[in-house]
């Protein structure tokens, strides 16, 4: 089989706003590397997107999965309960930071645990509108999208949102964003837009995924829990992205002196099988009425197996402390070619949530073109990369925390490689 041949098939048969990062097709995969269809190895530093964490089929969640395929694959929880469900709350609850005692429901995509995150909060407070911040990302859904802070490709063409959805900037100093800019532009929007009263919840990425690998700075959260607290309003923490060992600790919220009200977390947490979980402060979580929340496939049961098995490696592989030497490591590489890639305008992120963002050395505006050859040639070398982004000038890193330390000192010389030939292209 060749990549060109069912690319071609691809184009006719799927529509074509499903885009494509990538023109090769995934024959097989085992923890950071992907062989295609014409047998071409690549370091997968994409991970589907942070669901691989843990890896491409880690043993362990393997033998879970096959242990709970072996059992049963599917009752519905709202039919007939099983116990692995409860207990993957009970470790959701412990995890998720502060002394209130905590409550979970389990859904299946990201986007799922956004929408049903503004339901519980809507039932929790009364009130109807959210607040959430440009450059953010929330799900391809009505609400996700209405939350999402970037128009094109997510919104445009695709009618009327959910109303009563605000945006405030997200402070990124780097690009003439401060703090006290961005908590000022809340203030305005309680002054002009919506009074805060009326505000339900505002949700937050402790670190920007889509947007850009911004991070989200460490008083600037403790500003927000205040105002939350100050006017009844619920602080949403969306950790899709930054979940699971990625930032050097479980959650990236554990890097914040702060309780947050709920907690929405997908992607690795079940190590590449679709399961989504909103956990919060219990008398939130229980404000809708039973049967108000839920879904047929919702905490369904290979996913809960597979969770189970993904919280069990990141403790006994110590993957929070590996996620930091590695972030060290691919940060100190890329802080090394600064002197020489004038382009580079930063190096950041916490953890293992790295990113490197490029601007045009004259005008010192975003330079998209340059993190996408860096992405092609990478990619012809064998490195699958991701970009991100408001202007898709960010290469992202979300490599599994897993990789093998000689494929990671692979990887790295492939992309100290690739970014000095952008240089030249
Ligand atoms: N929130 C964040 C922070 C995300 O990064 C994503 C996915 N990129 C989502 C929500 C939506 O998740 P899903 O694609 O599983 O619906």
């Amino acid at each position: 089989m060749l990549n060109k041949t069912v690319e071609g098939r691809r184009t006719e048969a799927i529509a074509r706003g499903v885009g494509v990062q990538t023109q090769i097709f995934a024959d097989r995969a085992e923890n950071s590397e992907i062989w295609d269809v014409e047998g071409r190895r690549y370091i997968d530093f994409a991970s589907g997107i942070a669901v691989l964490n843990t890896g491409h089929r880690h043993p362990k969640v393997m033998q879970a999965v096959h242990a709970q395929l072996e059992r049963f694959t599917h009752t519905c929880h709202q039919v007939v309960p099983y116990e692995n469900y409860v207990a993957l709350a009970e470790r959701l609850n412990a995890i998720v930071p502060g002394p209130s005692e905590k409550k979970t429901i389990f859904v299946t995509t990201g986007a799922e645990a956004l929408e049903n995150a503004v339901k519980i909060a809507r039932a929790s407070t009364g009130r109807n509108a959210v607040v959430a911040f440009s450059g953010g990302f929330h799900g391809r859904t009505f609400m996700g999208m209405a939350m999402t802070g970037k128009v094109f490709p997510y919104k445009a063409g695709f009618g009327a949102m959910p109303g009563d959805v605000y945006h405030v900037p997200f402070p990124i100093e780097m690009h003439g964003v401060t703090e006290e800019a961005s908590l000022a532009a809340l203030e305005r929007l309680f002054k002009a837009d919506v009074d805060p009263a009326r505000v339900a919840a505002i949700v937050i990425e402790p670190v920007q995924g889509e947007g850009g690998f911004y991070v989200t700075p460490k008083g600037f959260m403790r500003q927000l829990r205040d105002v939350c607290d100050r006017h009844g309003i619920l602080l949403l923490v969306d950790e899709v992205q930054t979940g699971f060992a990625r930032t050097g600790s479980m959650l990236a919220i554990e890097h914040y002196d702060i309780e947050p009200d709920l907690v929405t977390m997908a992607k690795s947490l079940a190590g590449g099988f679709p399961l989504a979980a909103v956990t919060g402060k219990a008398s939130i979580m229980d404000a809708p009425s039973p049967g108000g929340l839920g879904g047929t496939y919702g905490g369904n049961p290979l996913g809960i197996a597979a969770a189970h098995a993904v919280l069990d490696v990141i403790e006994e592989e110590g993957l929070c402390d590996r996620a930091n030497r590695l972030g060290a490591r691919l940060k100190q590489r890329l802080e090394g070619l600064r002197a020489e890639v004038p382009e580079i305008s930063d190096v950041r992120g916490p953890g293992f949530m790295n990113a490197v963002e490029f601007k045009d050395v004259a005008s010192g505006t975003p330079n998209p073109g340059f993190a996408n050859r860096v992405r092609e040639i990478a990619l012809a070398k064998g490195l699958i990369l991701l970009t991100c982004g408001i202007h898709a000038n960010v290469i992202r890193f979300l490599s599994p925390i897993t990789i093998q330390d000689e494929v990671f000192s692979e990887a790295l010389d492939i992309l100290d490689t690739s970014i000095r030939e952008a240089r030249r292209a």
